[in-house]
C-alpha cells in the first residue's frame, strides 16, 4: 500500500475499497472491514464504501441481529460518549469514525445510528444520514429515533418515508408494570410514576387520586411535625401496593382475555361467561361500576382542616 501514498483522497479510498472486496471475497471480514474503515475514512460521504463496511461488520454475525453480545450495551457506551463529546466540538467527520468502532461490536446500534446520522447532517451528506437510521430501523424502537428519521426524510424530500416515519412516531406505547420500591430517602412516587396504568377500564386516574389521598392521610402529621422518615413512606406504598396490584391484574386479564380476542378474531364472538352473567342478573353489574367508580380499597380525606404552618 506504500505505493498509494502520492495519490489524492478519492483515488487511495478506491484502492483502500477494493482491497476490501477482495478480503470480503475471501472471507477475511476483519481485513475487509479495516479496509472498509480507511475507505470510508478518506471518502466519508460515499456510501458504496460506508454500505460495505456495513455488510461486512453484518456478515461477522451472520447477519443476525440475536448474535450480537448482551454485554454490548455497556462496551459501546463509553464508544457513544466519545462519538457525542466529537459531536459537542463540531467535529463531525470524527463522529463518524467513531461511530463505525461501536458498529464493529454491533453493526445494528441504533443510538450510534441515530448519532451518526446526525452528523452526516451536519457534514451536508443528507443521502448517507437517511442510509443510517434506515440501516437500524427495523431494531429502533422510541419515538425520538423516528422523529429524527422524519426529518432526514422530509430534508431528502422523501415524503413517502417521512410520513411512514410519523406514522411509527404517533404510535404510543402502553405499558402496565409497577415500581418494586415506591420511595427512598426525600422522594415517594405514587399513581403512573409509580405504577404505569393502561386505559383498559378507565381507573388509572381514580387509582391516581386515591394514592395522593393515603399518601395525605399517612403524611399529614408527619409532615406537620417536619419529621418524614421512610418508614412514613413505606406505608403509603403498603397501603396503596394491594389495590394496584388488583387493578392492574384486572386490566391485564381484560387486554388478554377481552380485547386481544375481540380485536384479533374475525368470527362471531360469544361474551365471556362473567358478561353473561350480567346479562342474565342485572344486580351483578353494580360489581364492576363499584371496582371502577370506588376502587378496591377506597380512600376518604382524613386529614383535619388546619392553617399551612408559618414559614
Ligand atoms: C392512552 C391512555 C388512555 C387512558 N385513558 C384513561 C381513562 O380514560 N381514564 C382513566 O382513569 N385513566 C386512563 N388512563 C390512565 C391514566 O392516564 C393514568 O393512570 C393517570 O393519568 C395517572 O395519573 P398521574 O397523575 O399519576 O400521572 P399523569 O397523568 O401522567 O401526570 C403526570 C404529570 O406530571 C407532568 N410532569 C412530568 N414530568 C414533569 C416534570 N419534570 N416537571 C413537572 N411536571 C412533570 C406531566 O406532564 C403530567 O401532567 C389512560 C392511559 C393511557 C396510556
Amino acid at each position: 500500500m506504500s505505493s498509494d501514498s502520492g495519490l489524492p483522497d478519492r483515488q487511495k479510498a478506491k484502492t483502500f475499497f477494493q482491497y476490501g472486496n477482495d478480503a470480503t471475497l475471501k472471507s477475511n471480514l476483519d481485513y475487509a472491514i479495516d479496509m472498509f474503515k480507511q475507505a470510508c475514512k478518506l471518502a466519508p460521504d460515499n456510501l458504496s464504501y460506508r454500505q460495505a463496511l456495513r455488510g461486512a461488520q453484518r456478515r461477522k454475525f451472520n447477519n443476525d441481529p440475536s448474535k450480537v453480545g448482551r454485554l454490548v450495551g455497556a462496551r459501546n457506551q463509553p464508544i457513544r460518549m466519545r462519538a457525542r463529546s466529537a459531536r459537542s466540538k463540531g467535529k463531525y467527520a470524527h463522529v463518524l469514525e467513531i461511530c463505525e468502532d461501536a458498529f464493529t461490536h454491533n453493526p445494528w446500534d441504533v443510538a450510534a445510528a441515530r448519532e451518526a446520522s446526525e452528523a452526516a447532517e451536519q457534514l451536508g451528506f443528507l443521502l448517507l444520514a437517511e442510509w443510517y437510521v434506515e440501516s437500524v430501523q427495523a431494531q429502533a424502537k422510541d419515538a425520538d429515533f423516528f422523529r429524527h428519521a422524519a426529518h432526514v426524510h422530509e430534508r431528502n424530500e422523501h415524503w413517502h418515508k417521512a410520513i411512514a416515519s410519523w406514522e411509527q412516531v404517533k404510535l404510543l406505547t402502553v405499558a402496565v408494570d409497577r415500581l418494586k420500591r415506591w420511595y427512598r430517602r426525600g422522594l415517594l412516587c405514587i399513581g403512573d410514576a409509580a405504577h404505569a396504568m393502561s386505559p383498559v377500564g378507565g381507573v388509572g386516574i381514580n387509582l391516581a387520586v386515591q394514592d395522593a389521598v393515603a399518601a395525605a392521610n399517612i403524611l399529614a402529621a408527619p409532615l406537620y411535625a417536619g419529621m418524614v422518615g421512610e418508614a412514613d413512606l413505606a406505608r403509603v406504598q403498603e397501603r396503596r401496593a394491594f389495590p394496584t396490584r388488583m387493578i392492574q391484574g384486572g386490566q391485564v386479564f381484560i387486554q388478554k382475555r377481552v380485547i386481544s380476542g375481540v380485536l384479533g378474531n374475525k368470527t362471531e364472538l360469544t361474551p365471556p361467561l362473567p358478561v353473561r352473567l350480567m346479562q342474565a342478573f342485572p344486580i351483578l353489574r353494580r360489581i364492576p361500576a363499584r371496582i371502577i367508580g370506588l376502587g378496591v380499597r377506597p380512600e376518604h380525606i382524613q386529614t383535619p382542616e388546619r392553617a399551612a404552618p408559618l414559614s
